[in-house]
């Protein structure tokens, strides 16, 4: 993490604590005022905001950092880390395993690469899934989640998303177009997602609930199993989903269950 304290109030160029690479790879402006931080790599997007210890009395919310260009789709650099990422094995295959996931097909948009950095400075192995344009294909972003054998890695968050890059009608296939036919199945998480499947569907993860209540119609898919999330967010970005298929006359089967989401109820 970057230390305020380390800085004069002014304009400085630093190391990415993302995509840095050491040394004098300083690809990250850092704009350091008497009560705020503002972080944003060129390279990478990463933009980061928060307050400086600088002062002992805070002088109420922190300035949103003026809003860099969004990315419209995914940048060199995040080609260039879904390039370098695996076949998913060893700790990955461990974690989904753990987690009672089925393990979706080698060429499907979920990944791993066993050692990527976090913006913590930890180094670890991760899950990285390749976000497309729900329609197009095009890429737009990356998803890593962080992870051990038995569980998430003990950092926070576990999970990110890439920085300044859109992300909507953004989808994370599974399992790739060709597996499927004419029922997908859909959830917000990987994990839960991956659940799904043990029915038998191709499976998609649309991220969050954001994402899931604005999933489009999607032609030659008859019918849409959706694996609702048991939180209020959850349950209305289902329901929101489910009502649009259901209103072109597709068939949808939205699966509700005691915990909270389906992997955990697959986990018990
Ligand atoms: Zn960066």
């Amino acid at each position: 993490m970057i230390d305020a304290l380390d800085y004069e109030i002014g304009n400085h160029r630093i190391a990415c604590p993302d995509c840095g690479r050491g040394g004098r790879d300083k690809t990250t402006g850092l704009k350091v005022e008497a009560d705020s931080v503002v972080l944003h790599c060129f390279r990478c997007g990463l933009v980061q905001s928060f307050h400086s210890e600088r002062t002992a009395v805070r002088r109420g919310p922190c300035t949103k950092p003026q809003q860099a260009q969004q990315h419209t789709s995914l940048n060199e650099w995040g080609r260039a880390l879904w390039q370098s990422t695996h076949e998913l094995a060893g700790v990955a295959l461990d974690y989904l395993k753990h987690r009672h996931c089925v393990i979706p097909p080698a060429y499907g948009d979920l990944r791993w690469h066993p050692a990527l950095k976090h913006p913590t400075g930890y180094t670890g192995p991760a899950l990285v899934a390749l976000i497309t344009e729900v329609h197009t294909n095009q890429p737009m972003s990356l998803h890593r989640t962080w992870i051990q054998a038995t569980g998430k890695a003990d950092i926070d968050p576990p999970r990110l998303l890439l920085g300044n890059h859109a992300t909507a009608n953004g989808i994370i296939r599974l399992f790739p177009d060709d597996e499927v036919g004419h029922t997908l199945g859909l959830a917000e998480g990987i994990e839960t997602a991956l659940s799904l499947a043990w029915f038998g569907y191709p499976v998609w993860s649309t991220i969050d609930a954001g994402h899931l209540g604005k999933f489009p119609l999607l032609a030659g898919i008859t019918q849409l199993v959706i694996a609702q999330d048991n939180d209020p967010a959850g349950i209305a970005a289902a329901t929101t989903c489910a009502q649009r298929w259901a209103d072109a006359d597709r068939w949808v089967i939205v699966t509700k269950q005691a915990q909270n989401d389906l992997n955990d109820e697959v986990s018990k």
